[in-house]
């Protein structure tokens, strides 16, 4: 491996040489591979593609490389954003959750950010410091999370046309945010809403382009006019719907035609004999039930590999499945070798990536695609291949 591989998109000039086995490698090819299914998903929109906790744990660079043909990105990070006008990225930003303050609103206005507008204070620090950027006015559809109660839409857009009339902001957009999208019919309800609501605007904001669709609304292409989509999940290769779930044999990543774009993988650091009876790792929660080999892998919770995954987790050894045993501790975690008589000190191990996916492992462990791969933490090479 040439070099110091590049972390969250921070290069480091010189070469040191990589001891630790553990690496995420980021295929940025698949990215764009990814990128062109969301286009034949939908066709004619604009694309944010949704870069947030460091695109879902892959690092800056990895964005920078491999998304660069999307129409814009969107995060909530103002400092992220400002580093991306740093690397030069030279397209739009939206701000998924807007300004945090005031001075949010002047670094908006400084970078070029798109800002979304959910509450009445936000609108505020819009009167108070001029951003004469795009807004984004957003609507809450039944997430009940951010965005305006659909009666209160219109006021907050009469406030926007005054400041659009003062020049204090720039063209004005409608999203909404689907809390279901991944269920059967499950936008259903929000489309009726985003639909009512639509028809009672008054006809000047008819032309207002309007975002709408994340991954799983885009997969299903159940939003009939999304001027622009927000994908995230599906750009990185992980599935929006749940593992195992209602007709999953077709939803996953690979059925959906996507890319893995994160391998995760390390090597063996030792190997063992358990005798039957003999435990292994902390809290003896797994007993050998016959003689068999183990190994030790260099990955563990403080690299974001989950602690909750329990023994039966599958892994890749040596490019043979097997499953971990025992827990998973903050460095290490343990694999079953009994059938890889072959498998020693330095064989490859595949956490998720190609062979296991992301999805399964999170699956195994309780949660979702999205939480392992943001859960990556700074202190695991990010490696180009
Ligand atoms: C994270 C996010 C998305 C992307 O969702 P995925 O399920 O990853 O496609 C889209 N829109 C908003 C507002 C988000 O916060």
């Amino acid at each position: 491996m040439a070099g110091r591989p590049a972390v969250h998109g921070i290069r480091t000039r010189y070469s040191l040489r990589m001891s630790r086995p553990l690496r995420a490698e980021i295929h940025a090819e698949a990215l764009a591979a990814n990128l062109g299914q969301v286009r034949r998903c939908s066709p004619g929109a604009r694309i944010w593609a949704v870069v947030k906790a460091l695109g879902y744990g892959h690092g800056l660079e990895a964005v920078v490389r491999g998304l660069g043909q999307a129409d814009g990105l969107a995060l909530v990070e103002f400092d992220t954003a400002a580093r991306l006008r740093q690397l030069d990225y030279a397209g739009p930003i939206l701000m998924l959750e807007g300004p945090f303050d005031g001075q949010d609103v002047a670094l908006a206005c400084r970078h070029d950010l798109q800002l979304v507008i959910h509450t009445s204070e936000q609108i505020e620090w819009l009167e108070q410091h001029a951003v004469m950027r795009p807004v984004w006015i957003k609507v809450d559809t039944g997430m009940h999370r951010l965005g305006f109660d659909l009666q209160d839409v219109l006021p907050a857009l009469e406030r926007i046309q005054v400041l659009q009339a003062r020049g204090k902001v720039g063209q004005a957009g409608l999203m909404t945010h689907f809390a279901n999208a991944d269920l059967p019919g499950g936008a259903h309800d929000a489309l009726m809403r985003w639909e009512r609501l639509r028809s009672t605007l008054p006809a000047t904001c008819a032309s207002w382009p309007v975002s709408l669709a994340n991954s799983a609304a885009v997969i299903d292409g159940i939003v009939p006019v999304s001027d622009w989509v927000r994908p995230g999940i599906m750009l990185y290769g992980a599935s929006p719907f749940a593992y195992g779930g209602p007709g999953a044999a077709d939803r996953s990543a690979l059925s959906l035609g996507l890319r893995p774009v994160m391998c995760l993988r390390s090597q063996l650091i030792a190997t063992r004999l358990l005798a039957a009876g003999e435990a292994i790792g902390y809290g003896s929660q797994f007993v050998a039930p016959h003689a068999m080999r183990v190994g030790v892998v260099a990955c563990g919770y403080a690299d974001g590999y989950p602690r909750h995954a329990p023994t039966g987790t599958p892994v890749l050894v040596a490019g043979q499945r097997t499953r971990i045993v025992g827990r998973v501790s903050m460095d290490m975690i343990t694999v079953d070798l009994a059938s890889l008589p072959d498998a020693q000190v330095g064989s490859e191990v595949e956490l998720w990536g190609e062979t296991v996916s992301v999805d399964e492992v999170a699956h195994a462990a309780g949660t979702i695609g999205y939480e392992l791969l943001c859960a990556v933490s700074p202190r695991v090479p990010r490696v180009f291949v």
